[in-house]
């Protein structure tokens, strides 16, 4: 009896960084090749930005119908980023997680912190750290029609989000884009070996130690 092929609970990956990091490039990669794992999608108040789908990067929806969400419990967790509201819906992933389906979550420190308080068992935490703080700066120059002022915004959101660190189980440093996503890749298979998630082991387990 091969263990791959037994039911497991499935886990709520959560991946965070400052932008810039390149934590978007490696979640893509690992939504792409792995196919056990689903992306969590959110819903906010933000507009769509060009090349966004709705129901697929975001559920794009209005305040009243995100503040009448908050009301009915529907969020596992939410809060405002920049300026608008960002929630993860509970319900998919509730069943998902029985079915041994995992979950992808592109969250920042806030929500990190409300879901391992609810849901300690399932979540597991990665930090991507930029190689260096001038590396950090050149990712965030991005157009060159930028102002200093603009630039100076984005590097000092970009470190009060790093200074939240501490709140995760793994850091991994993105100086490689293939080494990173290799590294976060890794935790992830590690983390699916937990014995807490192999709950089809039970019954196996228990004809290996028959008397
Ligand atoms: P963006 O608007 O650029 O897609 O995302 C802005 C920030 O909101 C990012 O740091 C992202 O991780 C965070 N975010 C996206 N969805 C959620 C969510 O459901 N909950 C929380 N707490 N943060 C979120």
């Amino acid at each position: 009896m091969a263990s791959d092929t037994l039911h497991r609970r499935g886990l709520m990956f959560i991946l965070s960084s400052p932008s810039g990091a390149g934590k978007t490039t490696i979640a893509r990669r690992l939504l792409a090749e792995d196919p056990e794992i689903a992306l969590s999608v959110s819903a906010t108040t933000r507009p769509m930005r060009p090349g966004e789908v709705d129901g697929k990067d975001y559920h794009f929806v209005s305040q009243d119908e995100f503040d009448r969400m908050v009301e009915a419990n529907e969020f596992f967790e939410w809060a405002h980023v920049f300026g608008h509201s960002y929630g993860t819906p509970k319900a998919h992933i509730r069943a998902g997680l029985k079915e041994g389906q995992d979950f992808l979550f592109d969250i920042d420190w806030q929500g990190t912190q409300q879901l391992h308080q609810k849901a300690q068992a399932d979540v597991v935490r990665v930090f991507i750290l930029p190689p260096s703080l001038d590396e950090l700066r050149r990712r965030l120059i991005g157009r060159a029609t930028d102002s200093a002022e603009v630039i100076a915004a984005r590097m000092a959101r970009a470190q009060a989000e790093i200074s939240h660190w501490d709140g995760y189980d793994y850091v991994v440093v993105n100086d490689d884009v293939e080494a990173c996503f290799t590294q976060v890749a890794e935790i992830l298979r590690a983390e699916r070996m937990r014995r807490t998630r192999q709950t089809g082991l039970i019954d196996f387990v228990r004809e290996l130690t028959r008397g």
